[in-house]
C-alpha cells in the first residue's frame, strides 16, 4: 500500500520539552510534499467571546496573559514550522475532542500528537492522544516523547535485554 498524505495536522501542546514531536511533524510535511496544519486547544482559559451563552468573560489579568502567551507560543512555533497563518487553529474545549473535530472539517489524512510512556500503557487511556486514536477517523501518527520512557524505569534501562 502507498502512503501519500496531503493534509498533515499536528497537535501541539506548546511545551518547551515536546518540540520533538514538531520537528518530526515538519519533517513527515516534507517528506510527503503534504500541508502542515496546527491546532492548539485551549482548555483551561475562559473563552473571551461572551456572544455564546456560556462564554466566560475574561475579566481577570492572568487569563489575559495566559491567551497572549498562547497566541504568541502558537505564532512562534507556526512561523518556525513554516505554517501558512491560515492553517494556524486555536480552539476552546476539550483538547481530544477538538483535534478530531479540526481533523474532519479540514479533511486532515494524517493526525501527528505525542505519546507518553510514563504511566503505562493502562493510564494512558483517557490521554489526549488516546482519545484521538480511537476517535478520529484519518491516520493517526503517536510520536512517542523522548526521555520520558527511559525516566519512567526506576533503573533506566530498557526494559528488555539480550542474555
Ligand atoms: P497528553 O496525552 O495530554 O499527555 O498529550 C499527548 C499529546 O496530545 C501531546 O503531545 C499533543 O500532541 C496533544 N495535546 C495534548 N494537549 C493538547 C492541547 N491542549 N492542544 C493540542 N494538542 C494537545
Amino acid at each position: 500500500m502507498t502512503y501519500n498524505y496531503r493534509q498533515i495536522l499536528l497537535a501541539a501542546d506548546l511545551s518547551d520539552e515536546r518540540d520533538h514531536v514538531p520537528r518530526q511533524a515538519k519533517h513527515l510535511a516534507q517528506t510527503f510534499h503534504a500541508d502542515l496544519s496546527v491546532i492548539h486547544v485551549l482548555d483551561n482559559i475562559p473563552m473571551p467571546d461572551t456572544a455564546y451563552g456560556t462564554a466566560v468573560p475574561l475579566n481577570q489579568d492572568s487569563s489575559y496573559e495566559m491567551l497572549e502567551t498562547v497566541k504568541s507560543r502558537l505564532k512562534q512555533l507556526g512561523d518556525e514550522l513554516g505554517i501558512d497563518p491560515s492553517h494556524r487553529w486555536m480552539v476552546w474545549g476539550v483538547p481530544g475532542e477538538e483535534i478530531v473535530r479540526l481533523a474532519e472539517q479540514e479533511r486532515i489524512d494524517l493526525i501527528i500528537v505525542g505519546s507518553h510512556a510514563r504511566h503505562g500503557l493502562g493510564l494512558l487511556l483517557g490521554s489526549t492522544a488516546s482519545s484521538v486514536l480511537h476517535h478520529a477517523k484519518c491516520d493517526v501518527l503517536a510520536i512517542r516523547l523522548p526521555d520520558e520512557v527511559a525516566r519512567e524505569q526506576p533503573w533506566g534501562q530498557p526494559s528488555s535485554q539480550r542474555i
